[in-house]
């Protein structure tokens, strides 16, 4: 894990521009016209101390994973990010307005989970913004966080980010539950992961309310949820604490080590 996780702050904005994804560096050679405005980039690590990390739960919500998923946090007094689809929020609002009641951060995760850039700047403008407006119509407060299917982090999305004022939040460790590769190599991801600022990237639910299911998956979290089981008191014994990524600073931001595998 890298140690210069202290603060970024001139590194986690990017210049607008079609250059403003190839690199950190390509902003300098972007003409001064495209460098008038200001995105962020992604964020891979949380900015919260030693030995802290960010759990997140992307997604659902699910009305049969998520509730497991916060029972688990709930025993070990753990908050967690869940970044929703706007069209499972529609159906599972109840599900939305638990996570927040019980002290967690709802984060966006698009509409309908497409892969941004095979969209137009308006329809990726449309996905953020109905997922904003379905979270606060269950009376949850709009997402502050927002994070894109795949890691794909199209430059509409990150313009988006700023008009409606979300972090765009990316990934450390993937364990690709998504794939159920068993509960046991989950957790044994997530534990070799473990590290200050570690943001873990992990799913409570299906995108497409569970009629798109991932493919070989079946929508089925059990594994996530059994991982978890495991991974979460070893990490507390270990000494780790948890946050969200809304209650501190932004974090380094940069590429995360799989992408794109993650979902
Ligand atoms: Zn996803």
């Amino acid at each position: 894990m890298p140690q210069t996780r202290r603060s970024l702050p001139r590194r986690h904005f990017l210049a607008v521009g079609a250059t403003a994804l190839l690199g950190l560096g390509a902003s300098a050679a972007a003409p001064a016209a495209a460098r008038a405005r200001l995105v962020p980039t992604p964020e891979t690590e949380v900015n919260a101390g030693s030995m802290v990390m960010a759990l997140t739960f992307d997604d659902g919500p699910s009305p049969q994973y998520t509730p497991q998923v916060l029972d688990v946090l709930r025993a070990h007094s753990v908050h967690a990010t869940f970044f929703v689809c706007g069209d499972n929020v529609g159906l599972y609002p109840d599900v939305v307005r638990r996570i927040a009641a019980e002290g967690h951060t709802v984060g966006n995760h698009t509409w309908s989970h497409p892969h941004l850039s095979d969209l137009s700047a308006a329809d990726v403008r449309d996905q953020m913004q109905r997922t904003q407006d379905a979270v606060t119509k269950t009376g949850v407060h709009a997402p502050v966080l927002f994070r894109a299917p795949y890691g794909d982090f199209a430059a509409a999305s990150l313009t988006v980010c700023a008009d409606l004022g979300l972090r765009p939040i990316s990934w450390s460790v993937d364990p690709t539950d998504w794939a159920n590769p068993g509960s046991g190599t989950i957790a044994d991801r997530v534990l070799a992961g473990a590290a200050t600022g570690a943001i873990v990237l992990n799913h409570d639910g299906t995108e497409g309310g569970d009629s798109d299911p991932a493919p070989g998956s079946g929508g089925d979290r059990s594994q996530t949820v059994a991982a978890l089981k495991s991974y979460l008191p070893a990490l507390i014994e270990a000494g780790y604490t948890f946050t969200t990524p809304d209650a501190h600073p932004p974090g380094r931001s940069g590429v995360p080590p799989q992408a794109p595998a993650g979902r």
